[in-house]
């Protein structure tokens, strides 16, 4: 008997498996080709400044639009384009696409700052740079409306190399976040050594903050850490009014999250923007003189 279930429960992890490995065959294949299909398309978040309650910035976030099948997100897809190295051509459309979008709204007057995500295996890619010089060049922007986000676990297994694309594209003039902060097993020491400019306080620090007194005291311990570097704080993940207010309260720059919108398609994002732009507007002439 005993003999018999642990058979059949073999039998069932290997098809388990074997479907994983199979439905990661068949998104290999289907990511191969998603470019010159034109499947992919960049989300924009917007980052609020909680000190102004401007927009000035937004992180550009990608989309898989497949036909015929299911959505998938990019912490499934990411991962198997990294280790299949399609990563490296998915991440140039990916720079290129948020250039062209930077020009777009320079050329609309609605000039905003964008983030793009790094991977490690981007790093290793020797042509990066030059990429992102020429992008620059020809969508004629500035080289400070374009971010780099990278996690610490990038910053660690690279080191050498990252101190030499960094301290690059800040000679371009090029920002760099740090991404997903606290959820990684780096040391801090790399925070000085390193031209960073910012620190995006991970989710899950943001989630629980209003009941739990050891995220209040880890997020506070950030931004003072992070201001005493000179580094601006980000807060990823902000859903509530609460949230906002702790943050708002405690001197976090800026904040990310579906309170003040999801990761939206470019055209409602230039909306986005022109509504809020507005909003500002109406509460400045309502208070002003008539
Ligand atoms: P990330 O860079 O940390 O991006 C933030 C993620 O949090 C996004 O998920 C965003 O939609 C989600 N988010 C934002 N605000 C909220 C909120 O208030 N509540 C909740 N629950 N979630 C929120 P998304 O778009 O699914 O992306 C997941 C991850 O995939 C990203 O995490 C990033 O690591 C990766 N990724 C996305 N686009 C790219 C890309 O172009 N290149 C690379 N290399 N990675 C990317
Ligand atoms: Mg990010
Ligand atoms: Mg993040
Ligand atoms: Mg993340």
């Amino acid at each position: 008997n005993a003999k018999k279930a642990t058979k059949s429960s073999v039998q069932f992890y290997s098809q388990k498996l074997k479907d994983a490995s199979q439905r990661i065959i068949e998104l290999e294949n289907a990511l191969q080709n998603a470019i010159t299909n034109h499947e992919f398309e960049l989300f924009l978040q917007p980052m609020l400044d909680l000190t102004t309650g401007t927009i000035l910035k937004a992180e550009a976030l990608l989309r898989w639009n497949r036909l015929d099948t299911e959505k998938i997100g990019p912490d499934e897809f990411i991962p198997i384009a990294e280790q299949t190295g399609l990563i490296v051509p998915i991440g140039k459309w990916v720079i290129s696409k948020a250039c062209e979008m930077i020009s777009t709204l320079n050329h609309r007057g609605q000039n905003c700052k964008l983030s793009v995500n790094l991977s490690p295996r981007q790093i290793s890619d020797r042509h990066l740079l030059d990429f992102i010089r020429t992008s620059i060049k020809n969508n004629h922007i500035q080289p400070d409306q374009l971010e780099l986000e990278l996690t610490e676990g990038v910053l660690v297994d690279n080191y050498d190399k990252v101190q030499f694309l960094l301290t690059e594209v800040r000679k371009l003039g090029v920002s760099v976040s740090i991404d997903d902060f606290g959820t990684g097993y780096s040391s801090l020491s790399y925070l000085k050594k390193l031209p960073i400019d910012h620190i995006k306080i991970d989710r899950s620090f943001i989630q629980d903050l209003v009941n739990d007194e050891n995220d209040k005291a880890i997020i506070l311990a950030i931004i003072a850490m992070a201001h005493s570097l000179k580094l601006n704080v980000i807060a990823e993940g902000v859903e509530t009014e609460l949230q906002r207010n702790f943050l708002q309260l405690n001197h976090c720059n800026l904040a990310q999250g579906y309170l003040f919108s999801r990761p939206l398609p470019f055209a409602q994002f230039c909306d986005y923007l022109t509504t809020t732009a507005n909003q500002t507007l109406i509460g400045q002439s309502a208070l002003g003189p008539k």
